[in-house]
């Protein structure tokens, strides 16, 4: 994959994209946070776990990136930074939202 930086949100604060898989987040300096509109877990976490005990669906499509994996089939958007990667996220689930007009 290869991170590329969209834009700078506001000082510290920077939006990215993995090219390939087309995930989108924001690194937050000021507070330390990732922001992304996909559920995630760490890349030596287990999807598997997450699955079986029912957190998410068996059939949800995670995708791997800038070592994360993200459940992608799932879309959660809780502030205004969240709100700046929903808009730019590129990955396949969220080409269907957007057509779909969501
Ligand atoms: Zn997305």
């Amino acid at each position: 994959m290869a991170k590329k930086l969209i834009k700078e949100v506001k000082p510290y604060c920077n939006l990215y994209i993995d090219d390939k898989t087309g995930i989108s987040w924001i690194e937050d300096g000021n507070t330390g946070m990732g922001h992304s509109v996909h559920p995630n877990i760490d890349i030596t976490g287990s999807v598997r776990g997450m699955k079986e005990r029912g957190y998410w669906d068996k059939e949800d499509k995670i995708v791997r990136s800038h070592g994360w994996q993200y459940n992608i089939s799932k879309f959660v958007c809780n502030d205004e930074l969240d709100e700046i990667v929903a808009k730019h996220c590129q990955c396949e689930k969220c080409i269907e939202r957007r057509r779909a007009g969501n």
